[in-house]
């Protein structure tokens, strides 16, 4: 079984039909919220997403948009575009933004998917080891994933010690999925962060997501499963040419080019 592990797409269609085409064939997709919001093509994003079988949860940028989280709380250039969205959805994507949940186990008990973390899942932002240590004994679940920092993490709790890592490009996490192992018998839990799409905020302007890999067989043999982090370059002008025409705010338009 071959997952693709996307997060933070912000209505950039552009990044995500690159990351899509390099993705191929996947079994699924599974997408940790905020779909809409800085981008230019909601409705592209979401169709394209609900046509996958997918897992797909809400962020705090779908719920501003959805006027659940108070306006406020978002700055000025975001406001702006999520009030254009809200214009500017088709009716059946509205819907399917309203009907996300917030939280979902998946693959048995293996993973806990969030949109920014276990202990606030609209809001925090999971960046260092103290916020990490509280975080692990909230979930249940071997392995968590969190999107909506924009940077992708991987934080480790071997033993009650967690450590934060970067991955590379290209690397490998080895995981154990299999539903006859329990969170008794050693190895680390994780958080993992498969970074942003549409937005991505280390400095690296490349859409960044993860392809979960599952071989095929006995479910034992799932202790056997990878996930493996990528960056992908693509188009970024295609999409700012379509801000530029829509009068995006121009910090919005400058800032997918440079990765901030
Ligand atoms: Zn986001």
């Amino acid at each position: 079984m071959r997952i693709g592990i996307v997060s933070d797409v912000h209505a950039n269609f552009v990044a995500l039909r690159t990351v899509l085409e390099q993705m191929g064939s996947i079994d699924a997709l599974w997408c940790l919220g905020d779909l809409v919001g800085y981008g230019p093509q909601p409705n592209e994003c979401v169709s394209t997403i609900s046509r996958y079988p997918s897992l797909v949860i809400a962020g705090n940028h779908d719920w501003g948009m959805l006027g659940r989280l108070d306006e406020s709380d978002f700055n000025r250039d975001a406001r702006s575009v999520l009030d254009w969205t809200r214009e500017t959805l088709t009716h059946q994507n509205m819907e399917y933004i309203k009907a996300l949940p917030v939280s979902v186990r998946a693959l048995e008990s293996a993973f806990t998917v969030v949109h920014a973390s276990p202990r606030d899942p609209m809001w925090e932002y999971l960046l260092d080891l103290f916020d990490a240590a509280e975080c692990f004994p909230l979930f249940k679940s071997r392995y968590c994933l969190v999107g909506h920092t924009h940077v992708p993490l991987v934080f480790r709790d071997a033993g009650g010690v967690v450590k934060a890592a970067v991955p590379e490009p290209g690397e490998s996490i080895r995981l154990n999925v299999s539903p006859y192992d329990n969170e008794d018998s050693g190895g680390s839990r994780m958080i993992i962060n498969p970074g942003s799409v549409g937005q991505p905020r280390d400095g690296d302007p490349r859409a960044s997501y993860m392809i979960l890999e599952i071989p095929d067989g006995a479910a034992t043999e799932a202790k056997g499963a990878t996930l493996t982090y990528h960056r992908l370059e693509y188009p970024v002008e295609e999409a700012q040419v379509i801000m530029k025409s829509l009068d995006f705010p121009p910090r919005l338009i400058s800032r997918i080019e440079l990765g901030l």
